[in-house]
C-alpha cells in the first residue's frame, strides 16, 4: 500500500487533516503538541487506497525531544512514498524553515498551505503559484477545519508519488554550496541514502549525523578548517540555521500580502489575551471559570435562585410525582432550578437507568434462579455496573465544558500564566498541558509527557499527572458530594466538586515544586510555545472528544468493572471455608476478614478503625480502585445491599432499590457513622494515591529507569497518605491547620537552606 506521512509545525493542523483524510477521531488540541506518537489510518477516494501516518509537530529535523526523534526517523527510516508538508499559512516563515529541511530529503514533497479559510478572512492574498515555483514541488491551498481543498491535495500528492524526487537544498546559493557539494558527493560513494540531507546535517554538526558518520566527518573537519564566517565564526549550526531563514525571507516576502501590512492593530485574539492573560487576574478568572463550569454541571440550585427567592418545592405546589409529568418536571425544578448538568443528569438516571435497570432486575427475579445467582447478578452485576454508568451524564458535561476551554485556545494560556508564576521555582508551562490533558485520562497525559525535554521535568510530571481528577475518577467525587449533601443536608454538590479538583491541582504544584528543588532538580527549560489564537470551537472536534470518552466508559463498565464486581460480590459473599453467606453475615466474608486487618492504617485519614465493624468497605473500595477508579463506587454499590440488610438501615428517603451511587455512599455513611472530613479525606485519598492499573503500566513504560518508577509509586502512597489526612484533621480539629502551615513552612525552610548552602559551596 501507498504511505504518506503527514509532517508540519506543531498546531499546524496535522491532526484535523488527518482525521478529515482517515474519518478518525484523534484528539486534536489547540496547543503544540497534542500528538506525540505517530498514528496510522487509511484514505480510500484515490485509485488505491493509501495509508496516511500523522506524525507528531516538528520545527526542525534536529531533534531535541523524544517526539521529535520519532518524526525524523519516520521520515528517514521508513521511506514515505510522499510527504504532504503541512504549512499554516497564516505563520509562513517560520512554517518553511522546516520544509526547506524536508526538501533536502530525497522524496516527493507535496505542500499543503493550511488555514487559508483564516488567510482568506483577514482580507490577506496568498500567491500559490510563485511559492510552487520557487520551492519546486506542488503547493495546495487547503482548510483542514472546512474541509476544502483536501481532494485535490490528495490528487495532486497521489500523482507525485509516482516519480521519484531528488532532494533539493536552499543553500545552494551560498557560501557553503561547495562544502555541502563535496560531502554529499562523499556520503553518496559510501552508499548513504540520502545524502544532500545527511550533508546538511553533518555540517551542521547535528548530533546524531555526527555519530552515525565518523569517517566522513574528518573529512567535514578538514573542509571546515578552510572556512570562517564573519558573523557566526564557525558556529555552522547557526550559520546553516540563519542561511535558511535568509533564503526564506528573500523569496517568500512577495508570497503573502498582507492587508494591514505594517500597521499594530490589536487583533480580537490579542484583545481578549489582556484580560484572560493579566498578571493579577489571569489566575482569578481561571478559578471562576472552572467554578463556573462546576455550578454548571453539578448545582441543583442554578444561579441560586432558589436560594434568593425562595421558590417552592414541587410538594408545596402540588404536583403529583408519582405521575409521569410530574417525574419529568422533577428532573428540572424542585424548589430551585436544577444545573443543565444536573437537569441531563435526571432525565439518564431518573427516566432512562432507573427504569431499565428495574425491568432488569425483575426479569432476572421471574426466571426462578438460585438465590445466590439472583443474588450475584442483581445485587452484584446488575448494581455495580449500574452504578458506573449512572454517572455518564456529569462525565460527558465535564468534558464538554474542558474541550471547549481546550479547543478554544483558553488552556493554552493557563499554562502560560502557570509558567510565569512558577518558572522561578523549576516548573515550566510546559509542563502543565499534560497535567491539563491529565483531567481527561491520565494515560494519554503521561504519554504526552514526551513534549517535555528534561527527564527529571518529566518524571516530576508524570508523579502528580493522576492528581488532576480524571473522568473515572468523577464519579467517587460526584458520588460522595451528591451523599454529603443529602445526608447531612449541607454544602451544594458544585462547591464540593470543584474544592476537591482544585486540591488535586495544589497538591500537584506543591508536589513538583518540592521534588523540583530535592530528588528531582534540573533545568527548567524555556517555554517557547507559541500561543495559539482564538477561536470558537469546532462542534465535529466537541462531538469526536464526546462520542471516545462514551465508547471508552461504556467499555470499561462492561468489561473491567463487570469482571471486578463479580470478584467482590463473590468475596463478600463466601467465608474463608467457601460456605455461601447470607447478606448479614458479611463480616464473616473473605473481604471483610482481610480488609479489617489492613483497617486501622486508616485512622489518621477518618476512614479507619475509628468506623466500627462496617468500616472496612472504604478499604475495599479504595484497593478495587487500583484497578479502576470507577470500581471504587461500583464496589459500595455491591456492598450497600448487605450493608442495608445486616444494620437494617432504614434512612429515610433512601430508595436502595432504586440505588444509584449516590444512595450507596448514603448507605456507607448511615453503616458506618463516617463524618463528612473523612468522607472528604477519602476522596483526596482515591484522588492522589496509585492511580489505576492502565497509568501505573503507563508510567513504568514512560519512565523507563526503574528506580524513578519504583520512587513514583512510593509517591503516591506518602502523598496520599499525608493529602488525606491533612483533609480530615484540618475538617474535624480546624486549629490544625496551623500544625500543618508550621510544619511546611518548616520542611520549605530546610530545602531552601541546604540548596543555598549547596549552590554557594559549587561557586
Ligand atoms: P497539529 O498539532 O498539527 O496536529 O494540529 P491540530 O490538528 O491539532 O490543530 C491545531 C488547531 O488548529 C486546532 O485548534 C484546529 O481546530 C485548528 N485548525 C486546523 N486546521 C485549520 C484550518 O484549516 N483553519 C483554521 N482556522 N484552523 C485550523
Ligand atoms: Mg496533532
Amino acid at each position: 500500500m501507498l504511505k504518506f506521512a503527514l509532517a508540519g509545525n506543531p498546531n499546524s493542523g496535522k491532526t484535523t487533516l488527518f482525521n478529515g483524510l482517515t474519518g478518525s477521531t484523534a484528539h486534536v488540541g489547540n496547543w503544540p503538541g497534542v500528538t506525540v506518537d505517530k498514528r496510522e489510518g487509511v484514505y480510500k477516494k484515490c485509485a488505491e487506497p493509501i495509508a496516511i501516518v500523522d506524525l507528531p509537530g516538528i520545527y526542525s529535523l534536529s531533534p531535541y525531544t523524544p517526539e521529535e526523534v520519532i518524526a525524523r526517523n519516520y521520515v528517514l527510516d521508513e521511506k514515505p512514498d510522499c510527504i504532504i508538508n503541512i504549512v499554516d499559512a497564516t505563520n509562513l516563515e517560520r512554517n518553511l524553515y522546516l520544509s526547506t529541511q524536508l526538501l533536502e530529503i530525497d522524496v516527493p514533497v507535496v505542500i499543503a498551505l493550511n488555514m487559508i479559510d483564516a488567510v482568506e478572512r483577514a482580507g490577506d492574498k496568498l500567491d500559490e503559484k510563485a511559492l510552487e515555483e520557487k520551492l519546486g514541488v506542488p503547493v495546495v491551498r487547503i482548510s483542514a477545519l472546512k474541509e476544502t481543498g483536501i481532494k485535490q491535495l490528495m490528487d495532486v500528492a497521489y500523482k507525485a508519488s509516482k516519480s521519484p524526487r531528488k532532494g533539493s537544498t536552499a543553500l545552494k546559493d551560498t557560501a557553503l554550496s561547495h562544502l555541502i557539494g563535496d560531502v554529499k558527493i562523499a556520503l553518496d560513494g559510501q552508499g548513504v541514502k540520502n545524502p544532500l540531507f545527511h550533508a546538511v546535517k553533518l555540517i551542521e554538526g547535528d548530533e546524531i549525523e555526527v555519530a552515525m558518520h565518523k569517517d566522513t566527518l574528518k573529512m567535514v573537519e578538514e573542509f571546515k578548517k578552510t572556512f570562517t564566517d564573519d558573523v557566526f565564526g564557525t558556529d555552522f549550526e547557526a550559520l546553516i540555521a540563519d542561511a535558511r531563514y535568509k533564503y526564506i525571507s528573500k523569496n517568500f516576502d512577495s508570497v503573502l500580502s498582507k492587508k494591514n501590512k505594517g500597521s499594530m492593530k490589536m487583533t480580537k485574539s490579542d484583545k481578549a489575551d489582556k484580560v484572560l492573560t493579566h498578571k493579577i487576574w489571569g489566575i482569578p478568572i481561571f478559578l471562576v471559570i472552572l467554578f463556573a463550569i462546576f455550578h454548571l454541571t453539578f448545582s441543583e440550585d442554578f444561579l441560586y435562585l432558589g436560594a434568593i427567592f425562595g421558590l417552592p418545592s414541587l410538594e408545596e405546589l402540588g404536583v403529583d410525582t408519582e405521575t409521569f409529568g410530574g417525574q419529568l418536571l422533577a428532573c428540572f425544578y424542585d424548589g430551585a432550578v436544577f444545573s443543565p448538568g444536573v437537569i441531563i443528569n435526571n432525565i439518564w438516571n431518573e427516566i432512562i437507568v432507573g427504569n431499565v435497570l428495574g425491568w432488569i432486575k425483575t426479569g432476572v427475579e421471574s426466571i426462578g434462579m438460585a438465590e445466590w445467582a439472583v443474588g450475584l447478578l442483581n445485587d452484584g452485576v446488575i448494581e455495580g455496573v449500574g452504578a458506573v454508568l449512572s454517572f455518564l451524564p456529569p462525565i460527558l458535561v465535564l468534558f464538554l465544558f474542558f474541550s471547549i476551554l481546550e479547543d478554544s485556545g483558553y488552556m493554552a494560556r493557563i499554562a502560560f500564566i502557570l509558567d510565569r508564576m512558577f518558572r522561578k521555582f523549576g516548573l515550566s508551562g510546559r509542563a502543565f498541558l499534560p497535567m491539563i490533558m491529565g483531567f481527561g485520562c491520565s494515560v494519554p497525559a503521561m504519554i504526552n509527557t514526551r513534549t517535555l525535554a528534561d527527564d527529571k521535568e518529566r518524571a516530576a510530571t508524570i508523579r502528580v499527572i493522576p492528581f488532576f481528577s480524571c473522568g473515572a475518577k468523577l464519579p467517587i467525587l460526584t458520588a460522595v458530594a451528591g451523599a454529603i449533601v443529602a445526608a447531612f443536608g449541607i454544602g451544594n454538590a458544585d462547591v464540593i466538586t470543584f474544592s476537591m479538583y482544585l486540591i488535586g491541582i495544589v497538591a500537584a504544584i506543591v508536589s513538583v515544586l518540592l521534588m523540583r528543588n530535592t530528588s528531582l532538580k534540573g533545568d527548567t527549560p524555556p517555554f517557547i510555545m507559541e500561543l495559539p489564537s482564538y477561536h470558537a470551537p469546532q462542534f465535529k472536534n466537541l462531538m469526536a472528544h464526546l462520542w471516545d470518552k462514551t465508547k471508552h466508559f461504556v467499555k470499561k463498565a462492561f468489561t473491567i468493572i463487570l469482571a471486578s464486581t463479580i470478584i467482590i460480590w463473590v468475596l463478600t459473599h463466601f467465608s474463608f471455608n467457601w460456605t455461601f453467606l447470607a447478606d448479614e453475615e458479611i463480616n464473616q466474608s473473605i473481604l471483610a476478614q482481610v480488609s479489617m486487618f489492613v483497617q486501622p492504617l486508616f485512622t489518621p485519614l477518618g476512614f479507619g478503625s475509628q468506623l466500627g465493624e462496617f468500616g472496612w468497605v472504604f478499604v475495599v473500595a479504595a484497593v478495587a480502585g487500583l484497578i479502576a477508579k470507577e470500581n471504587v463506587i461500583a464496589t459500595f454499590s455491591t456492598l450497600a445491599a448487605c450493608l442495608v440488610a445486616v444494620a437494617s438501615l432504614n434512612v429515610e428517603g433512601l430508595d436502595i432499590e432504586a440505588e444509584e451511587g449516590i444512595d450507596a455512599v448514603r448507605a456507607m455513611i448511615t453503616a458506618t457513622g463516617i463524618t463528612v472530613p473523612a468522607l472528604l479525606s477519602f476522596i483526596a485519598f482515591n484522588m492522589t494515591t496509585i492511580p489505576c492499573f492502565a497509568a501505573v503500566g503507563t508510567a513504568k513504560a514512560e519512565l523507563n529507569d526503574n528506580k524513578l518508577y519504583k520512587g513514583t509509586l512510593l509517591f503516591w502512597i506518602v502523598a496520599s497518605y499525608v493529602v488525606g489526612a491533612m483533609v480530615f484533621t484540618i475538617g474535624t480539629w480546624w486549629w490544625t491547620a496551623f500544625i500543618w502551615a508550621a510544619v511546611i513552612a518548616i520542611v520549605c525552610y530546610v530545602i531552601v537552606t541546604i540548596n543555598k548552602r549547596s549552590a554557594a559551596k559549587k561557586a
